[in-house]
Order: C-alpha cells, then sequence, then structure tokens
C-alpha cells in the first residue's frame, strides 16, 4: 500500500524488486500485489504485465455505475485501467467518515466486477485499552460482509490502527489470539473455510521474522516498507529465511 505517495518516477524502484523475484526461489509460493495511488495504475500494471505481481487500488466508490460523484472512481473503472484488487476498509478511510454500511455496498460492487478484495478492520489503541478489540472487530466483519456469501475473492488485513506506521507491534500471543478469533468468526459467517487472513501495521524486514511464526497469519499488508525496494525484498526474504 504505497498510500498517497509517488509518481511516475516512483515506478523505477520496482525494477529492483522485479530482478529479485525473478531469481527468487521461492518465487511461486509468493504472492506480490502493489496497490499505488490510482493516477499510477495503468503504467504499473504494464509494467508489471509480464511478471507475477498483480496490481490493486487503494479503495473505491460503491456505485456499480458511472455517476456525478466528483473526485470518485468506481470498481470498474479500477478494473479498467488493470487493477485486480482493492483494498477497502482502510482505517485512514473510516477515519474521514467511511462507514460499515459504506464498506459493505464497497465490497459488493468490487466483488460483482471481479475485483479480489483487500476488506481492512482493526481496533483504535483506546478500544484495545478498554479491551473490547473483539467487540469491535465482530462488528466490522459482520456488517462490512453483510450478505456476502462468496468467500472466493475475499481476503482479510487485520490492522490495529495503533501499530500503523507507529513501529509498535501486537505481541505474539495477543496477534495469535486476536487472528486466531477473526478466523474463527469467518468460518461461522462463511459456513465454510475462513478467508486468507493478513496482518497489516509497522512490518518490516525485521518484525516479519516474529510475525511469521504465528500459524494463522497467511500474509501481510505491508504500508510504509512497500515503497522502498529495498526494505521490501528483506521482509520476502527475512519470511522464508
Ligand atoms: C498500512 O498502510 O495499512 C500499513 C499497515 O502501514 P505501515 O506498514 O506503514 O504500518
Amino acid at each position: 500500500n504505497w498510500k498517497m505517495f509517488g509518481g511516475l518516477n516512483s515506478l523505477n524502484s520496482l525494477n529492483k524488486v522485479l530482478k529479485f523475484f525473478k531469481t527468487f526461489k521461492k518465487n511461486k509460493f509468493t504472492k506480490i500485489v502493489y496497490c499505488p495511488p490510482n493516477t499510477l495504475i495503468q503504467a504499473m500494471s504494464k509494467k508489471l504485465a509480464n511478471s507475477q505481481i498483480k496490481v490493486g487500488a487503494q479503495n473505491c466508490h460503491a456505485a456499480d455505475n458511472y455517476g456525478a460523484f466528483t473526485g470518485s472512481v468506481n470498481s470498474f473503472m479500477l478494473k479498467n485501467v488493470g487493477a485486480q484488487y482493492v483494498i477497502i476498509g482502510h482505517s485512514e478511510n473510516r477515519e474521514i467518515g467511511e462507514t460499515d454500511k459504506i464498506i459493505n455496498l464497497k465490497i459488493k460492487s468490487a466483488l460483482k466486477c471481479g475485483l479480489k478484495i483487500i476488506f481492512c478492520i482493526g481496533e483504535t489503541l483506546q478500544e484495545r485499552k478498554k479491551k473490547i478489540t473483539k467487540k469491535v472487530l465482530n462488528k466490522q466483519i459482520s456488517l462490512g460482509l453483510s450478505k456476502i456469501k462468496d468467500n472466493k475473492n475475499v481476503l482479510i488485513a487485520y490492522e490495529p490502527i495503533w501499530s500503523i506506521g507507529t513501529g509498535k507491534i501486537p505481541s505474539s500471543q495477543e496477534l495469535t489470539k486476536t487472528t486466531s478469533f477473526i478466523k474463527k468468526t469467518l468460518k461461522n459467517i462463511f459456513r465454510s473455510k475462513s478467508p486468507p487472513v493478513l496482518y497489516g501495521g509497522s512490518v518490516d524486514g525485521n518484525s516479519v521474522k516474529l510475525f511469521k511464526k504465528i500459524r494463522e497469519i497467511d500474509g501481510f499488508l505491508v504500508g510504509g516498507a512497500s515503497k522502498s525496494s529495498k526494505k521490501f525484498i528483506d521482509i520476502i526474504r527475512n519470511y522464508y529465511r
């Protein structure tokens, strides 16, 4: 997740990642998705066309059709320029007014057009202190995924808000407990296997050494470290080391 960073010249930073990935022994097991700002989706998709690396967007409008929504882009428009994934419900968007209801509509629209969704959930520091993390996550999951039956194109990203961009990370014990709870909740909702659960929040080459030991974590949503090819490659290397 590059967030609101990067211009066309930032795509050069992918050269090193592409070079590394070509000869990386575990590349068949590794799925990488870059989510740049919308302005870079098309150029990035072209650049990565002959690689295993996919491109996603960071948000979408909930409408299925074109409409008078100045400044917005819907999931069909994102797909049209090369996105195959879309992040929905990121805390930075929830913070500026995105509700569970809107998130649910966005998820429905994105799935309808064939995008895979990376649905973000997570508690604030205050909620964690009040020990209501499970209640918060349960609400976000059940409202966000309301009336969604097929989990095939769904990925969940558990991102404790207090951990995003702060260098603070949950203990292994806490993370094991929370991710187990998330998977149990998802299994109940879909009445089948849980979709993959990613962890996000200050993931770097160092913290990944701890996270990789947690069985419930199926992957990572990387913010800050994804913008530097060196830091990003470090995460992949150390995950398999
Ligand atoms: C994010 O952008 O969702 C994120 C987890 O950021 P960071 O890796 O910088 O904490």
